[in-house]
């Protein structure tokens, strides 16, 4: 999809632009961050012009169709509870289907049911059973449900900052309930298991868990970005336009064209904001990676929709779900998709072999049954989210003389963070 400018009120020009009165805003990046951004000003009144650097918008968020399975680019979840999210989407149009609230742990050999018995009240005592840390852990867990979900976002935001595997010690949560539930189940969403991340993240998204679901939209993670570029105007967005640097009131694409504008909102992942943006400050200390496998099978290795998760210390597998057990449409008919992932990945030669020799211990022969559709080594997924990383200005985004930063860089690493940092530039930009 390639929109063409241009933008009357904008000065474009591939030789040295002229002085002019530039009145317009210009938004780099077109990932949930920039489309956020740009559909609340445009709803405003004041549509602005999306540069995005690539041939496609939705940055991180983004399907593949491969011989009629729907492939999300790693696989990620839309979580309902998320608030801002939720008020900008229109949820009924992305006609969302659910994850069961708990999760399969796999350990040695033998799986074992975790559920959210407060939405599960069938599976209490066998949940309080597994030996999946112990009954007091179950309770803790209860517990920290019922305190997390009667604070407010700002209140997440004010609590002390440590990493989640300190956080969750203090909670006094034993080493085997973290080892065997929270490093798997949380490592797979922050993509690392060290549980390293702030534990503000970690107060987040536990809340979010606890108050919705973990969903699928039915036609692919990539409706989500689709349907807020569907409500900007055709000409307000160009692709394959990457901008090489950006200086007060002006943007220089790569091509050399210029671009001038009163505002220029830098919605590009956090790496790049820093090169584009120097001396603006930034968050951005590195980058967490995830290697997503799919596989197309002959039956449901699960035959439910939930999350499978390694509960050994050992293996190359962190996540195991059935996309297609979710949203039909994620498979041809009579055929499954299998969702593998792999994080904390040193080495990886013969991948999607290893992994199928290790799911054998989990599913048994059938294993060998599945066909490799495709694999995505994705190096920069998430910004490091460290404890005592400021969010910067406060409000999830930062500004300095007519440009501002927003994305998942500033605020929390999630759908719901790009959405919501873009949505408060936009406010600034209104208000001024
Ligand atoms: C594998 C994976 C799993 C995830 N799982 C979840 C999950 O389950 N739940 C959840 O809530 N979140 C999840 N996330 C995180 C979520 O997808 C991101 O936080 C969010 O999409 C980031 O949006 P963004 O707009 O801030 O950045 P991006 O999506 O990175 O968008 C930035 C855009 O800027 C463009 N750009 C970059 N440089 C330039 C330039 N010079 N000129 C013009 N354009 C440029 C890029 O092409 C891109 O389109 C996951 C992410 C990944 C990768």
């Amino acid at each position: 999809m390639t929109f063409f400018f241009p933008m009357p009120d904008l000065t474009t020009s591939s030789t040295p632009s002229t002085p002019s009165t530039p009145s317009k805003t210009l938004v780099v990046g077109g990932g949930l961050a920039g489309l956020a951004c740009a559909h609340k000003l445009h709803s405003a009144g004041v549509t602005p012009l999306l540069l995005e650097g690539s041939c496609h918008l939705g940055g991180r968020v983004a399907t593949d169709a491969v011989d009629g399975f729907l492939l999300d680019r790693g696989f990620q979840v839309f979580l309902t509870a998320y608030p801002e999210a939720r008020e900008l989407l229109k949820l009924d149009e992305l006609q969302l289907r659910f994850f069961r609230p708990g999760a399969l742990i796999f350990r040695n050999g033998k799986c074992h049911r975790m559920m959210d018995v407060f939405r599960s009240p069938a599976h209490l005592l066998q949940t309080a059973l597994q030996p999946i840390g112990s009954v007091s852990d179950k309770l803790r867990v209860a517990r920290l449900r019922h305190r997390l979900k009667r604070l407010k976002p700002d209140e997440i935001v004010a609590q002390k900052d440590v990493s989640t595997e300190c956080y969750l010690r203090e909670e006094g949560f034993t080493e085997a309930m973290i080892d065997g539930f929270f490093r798997p189940f949380y490592g797979g969403i922050f993509l690392e298991k060290d549980l390293r991340t702030s534990s503000r993240m970690f107060a987040f998204t536990f809340r979010m868990f606890a108050e919705g679901y973990a969903a699928l939209p039915a036609r692919g993670m990539a409706e989500i970005p689709r349907q807020l570029a569907a409500e900007l105007p055709e000409n307000s967005i160009r692709t394959d336009a990457p901008v090489r640097s950006i200086g007060k009131g002006q943007v220089t694409l790569e091509s050399g064209e210029r671009i001038e504008a009163r505002h220029v909102v830098v919605a590009t992942d956090g790496e790049t904001a820093r090169d584009l943006v120097p001396g603006l400050g930034n968050s951005f200390v590195g980058w967490r990676s995830v290697v997503s496998l799919y596989f197309a099978a002959p039956k449901s290795p699960l035959n439910e929709a939930i999350i499978a998760l390694n509960g050994d210390p050992e293996g190359l597998v962190n996540t195991v779900c059935v996309p297609s057990d979710v949203v039909s449409d994620y498979a041809p008919q009579n055929q499954s998709l299998v969702s593998v992932s792999v994080i904390d990945l040193a080495e990886s030669s013969n991948l999607e072999s290893r992994v199928l020799q290790e799911l054998e211990s989990w599913f048994g022969p059938e294993v060998h049954a599945w066909s490799h559709l495709r694999t995505y080594r994705i190096r920069r997924a998430l910004p490091e989210q460290l404890p005592g990383t400021e969010v910067p200005g406060g409000n999830g985004f930062l500004r300095s003389e007519g440009i501002y930063v927003c994305g998942d860089h500033c605020g929390n690493t999630s759908i719901e963070g790009a959405i919501a940092s873009g949505l408060r530039v936009a406010e600034e930009i209104l208000k001024s």
